[in-house]
């Protein structure tokens, strides 16, 4: 709770009120309107955070609508932000950037060259998003990703986790200078943008949920059984009846045979309904809200790479992140791009996932998903 305690410090001390600790796991709290009224709070208040409150506290936890709370007093503040990486001036780039590089670039169709290697500012997008899953139960969760906007790379991982924890640990915070930004090149247009962040949030969150929904899968196949065990019981008895009826003739027979023959196609309705239900109850929704956003410029070590596949060139900027140490994963035209291997179109030489190069399910013809997003170029099937 000592995240949560500080962070409604510094909540309320920016919004004006006057803050003091209060042993054990609190504060106390002078607060001023109208954050009082939005708060609910009165003038002079304890606030306790811990297992353990002080004297007359009031308890702060992330149940209850305290959240909501402070949410609501912050609005929409905090959720862009631009800020410059400061990084020491004797950060030391790689002294063989030949194997940093054979060990960044998997490119099993194309060979590659270094060409220029410089110093260089660029410009970084962190995202969170908060995706809400819903069938028969409710899972929520928080995803972060990010992107290099000067090379295209994704900033995942261990080189996203890396940079945050850097990040939480400075308290200094630095502005981009108009010098700064105009060496980081431009922001990505809306487009672009949107290629982009798309397959790697569904990326993330199909990955956060896969054992969410295995375990719904499997709960919706066990009641399956169930249903089916059950109809299948019903049914075949009403079968064995009418099979027992067999053709005796009479009006008596007749009648036992058209209910039987009504009751199985009763039991038949009703397994068509209850496997809707079922249908009904496991149907799966979710929802993914942007949350917060970092544009980060950082002081980069930058790699022109030349990328040769058959008589086609094409030159790719990797970085080396100097504040933690780390190469980014190569640049990607087409897919997630969260690993290292990218395979190489002829045409154009995109760099894709693996997947963007594979063959059509439909006409078995290989092509590139960066050339043609829409769909096969050969028999128009879609992505
Ligand atoms: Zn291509
Ligand atoms: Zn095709």
């Amino acid at each position: 709770m000592e995240a949560l305690r500080g962070f409604v410090a510094d909540m309320l001390e920016s919004e004006g009120a006057a803050i003091a600790p209060l042993e054990p796991d609190g504060l106390e709290v002078l607060t001023p309107e109208p954050l009082r009224a939005a708060l609910g709070l009165p003038e002079l208040a304890r606030l306790g955070f811990g297992a353990t409150l002080p004297a007359g506290a009031i308890s702060i936890g992330l149940e209850g609508d305290w959240l909501d709370r402070f949410g609501a007093v912050l609005g929409e503040r905090g959720r862009f932000a631009e800020r410059r990486l400061v990084v020491a001036e004797n950060a030391v780039a790689p002294s063989d950037p030949e194997r940093l590089l054979d060990c960044a670039l998997d490119l099993p169709n194309a060979v590659w060259r270094l060409q220029e290697a410089k110093p260089a500012w660029t410009r970084c997008l962190l995202l969170a998003f908060r995706y809400t899953a819903i069938s028969d139960e409710k899972r929520e969760g928080l995803i972060w990703l990010g992107f290099n906007q000067g090379t295209g790379a994704v900033i995942g991982g261990d080189i996203l986790g890396r940079l945050r924890t850097l990040l939480a640990s400075v308290a200094d915070w630095h502005v981009p200078e108009p010098d700064t930004r105009h060496a980081a090149g431009a922001a990505w247009d809306a487009t672009t943008f949107a290629a982009r962040v798309q397959p790697l949030v569904e990326h993330h969150v199909r990955r956060d949920l896969e054992t969410f929904v295995n375990a719904m899968r499997r709960r919706l196949d066990r009641d399956c059984a169930r249903v089916h065990a059950y109809h299948d019981d019903l049914r075949r008895t009403a079968q064995l009846k009418l099979a027992a009826l067999g053709t005796a003739p009479g009006e008596k027979a007749e009648a036992d045979r058209k209910r039987e023959t009504m009751r199985i196609a009763a039991i038949e309705r009703e397994y068509a309904a209850k496997l809707d239900d079922l249908r009904h109850n496991y149907a799966l929704r979710v929802t993914v809200d942007w949350m917060q956003g970092l544009a980060l410029f950082a002081p980069v070590h930058r790699y022109d790479v030349l990328i040769k596949r058959r008589k086609g060139e094409r030159i790719i900027r990797i970085d080396w992140h100097p504040a933690i140490r780390m190469i980014e994963p190569p640049p990607c035209d087409w897919g997630p791009g969260v690993g290292r291997t990218r395979l190489v179109c002829d045409d154009r030489l995109h760099l894709t996932d693996v997947s963007g190069q594979a063959p059509c399910p439909s006409c078995s013809k290989s092509w590139c998903r960066a050339c043609h997003p829409a769909g096969c170029p050969r028999c128009q099937r879609a992505v």
